[in-house]
């Protein structure tokens, strides 16, 4: 499955390196893509966030055997959450991630490894929601759900076997 990364203005083209170069099997790198479109209608005044579910709607449906996923430096929510880390449509093939929660103001120690690290393993995880796969139970396979930063860093950016054979393609 190629990927393709669309990315906001605010995305450095460091992390869209990092993205790409995480990439496990079945997923291979496709290409890098300035997006054009605007989220100014996803922000909600009263949160001073983006909504995510509207920032999803923005993202292009892919062709077949692509992802999309859009990397956004806005902070995202849903109504029910403080944040989300990123969004995906279940087997849609798109999904929308955001670098403002994987580095937090408080870690302002945070190394740019770890960020790094993190940004994969969540690139990995909201690709394989929009390829189809639901959370998983194996702590650092990259399908295991994470609500704080701290957890991503226990995960891999990688997929378990289990999930890894649901997923098409060879690897
Ligand atoms: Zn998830
Ligand atoms: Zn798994």
């Amino acid at each position: 499955m190629k990927v393709r990364l669309l990315h906001t203005a605010d995305v450095s083209p460091g992390h869209v390196r990092s993205a790409f170069s995480g990439l496990a099997p079945p997923l291979v790198p496709g290409e890098a893509v300035m997006f054009r479109g605007s989220l100014a209608a996803c922000y909600d005044r009263s949160r001073a966030q983006y909504d995510a579910f509207s920032v999803l709607e923005a993202v292009p449906s892919p062709e077949p055997d692509w992802l999309n996923l859009l990397l956004v430096g806005a902070d995202l929510f849903v109504p029910a959450l403080t944040y989300v880390f990123g969004l995906s449509h279940l087997a849609g093939g798109r999904g929308v991630l955001s670098l403002a929660r994987l580095k937090p103001p408080e870690e302002n120690d945070l190394t740019e490894t770890v960020l790094e690290h993190r940004l994969r393993v969540e690139v990995a995880h909201e690709l394989g929601h929009a390829a189809g796969l639901v959370h998983c139970v194996v702590n650092d396979c990259a399908m295991h759900r994470s609500l704080w930063p701290e957890s991503v860093d226990l995960k891999n950016p990688e997929f378990c076997a289990s999930c890894r054979a649901r997923l098409p393609g060879p690897g």
